[in-house]
């Protein structure tokens, strides 16, 4: 395992990586692709080595989202609760991605499930970050009508993170679609309440508003680029920053 390096030199000390289910899909438009979460969890492990602590939220989209099932006549409650179970098998694959690299996770859910990982417990999870251990925080905020980006807003002023760090597909936010308008331009920088009235759909309106609130700062970057999230916490390549 690569030594840590001590972080002095990086702006960040602690930081919140949200990482949607989309993250590790890969081609096949449903599930988890073991390449592509095997490429994540080396990013990931080779962010850590940068000697700062990470935070990761897990979604859940690549398996199951509340909000269209809904749409297909299921009752909206228990279609998000199997969204937030989805979490879950994201959470603990993930988990067990970085510990095969050699990195200790602590995979720990808003929703209390002993047998197969720990509650989510604030003082516990900053401990484990003191520990040196990565931390994969899943089963969302426990609560229907909320989504993942809410619970990294969330987890992030809970945890104290200095930033929010968005995988996406693309490398930060444009002003339309890249894949369908090569004219598309990206923002370096936006503001939140840009956001909230373009109605710019990076992350939900509920999230933005409480990193708004809480002053952390968003980074919006590709979990595409091989190396891509060590990259943007040292402030290299691509991205857009909401602030
Ligand atoms: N969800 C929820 N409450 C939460 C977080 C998630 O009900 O606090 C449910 C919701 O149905 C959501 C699904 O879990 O659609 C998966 O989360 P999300 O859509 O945020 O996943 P992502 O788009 O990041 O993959």
């Amino acid at each position: 395992m690569a030594q840590p390096r001590t972080g002095r030199s990086l702006r960040y000390r602690r930081v919140l990586v949200k990482l949607s289910g989309e993250a590790l899909m890969g081609k096949n438009g449903y599930g988890i692709d073991v390449e592509v979460l095997n490429q994540v969890a080396a990013d990931i492990c080779e962010a850590a080595d940068l000697g700062l602590e990470l935070c990761l939220v897990v979604g859940g989209g690549n398996i199951y989202r509340g909000l269209a099932a809904a749409t297909d006549g299921m009752d909206r409650v228990s279609g998000d609760y199997m969204g937030m179970l989805a979490t879950v098998l994201n959470g603990l694959a993930l988990g067990q991605a970085l510990e095969a690299r050699g990195r200790s996770a602590r995979v720990m859910s808003a929703i209390p499930m002993i047998s197969i990982c720990e509650p989510f417990i604030r003082a516990r999870a900053l401990a484990h970050l003191a520990d040196g251990h990565l931390l994969v925080l899943v089963g969302g905020t426990g609560n229907p009508f909320f989504t993942t980006d809410t619970t990294a807003a969330l987890r992030a002023a809970e945890m104290g993170c200095d930033a929010i760090f968005k995988a996406t597909q693309v490398d930060g936010v444009y002003d339309s679609d890249p894949a369908k308008n090569p004219k598309a331009r990206r923002y370096d920088a936006l503001s939140y309440d840009d956001v909230l009235r373009q109605d710019l759909r990076i992350m939900d309106g509920a999230a933005i508003a409480l990193a708004r609130d809480n002053r952390i700062p968003i980074i919006v970057f590709s979990i595409k680029e091989k190396g891509g999230l060590a990259a943007v916490l040292q402030g290299k390549g691509s991205s857009t920053t909401i602030s």
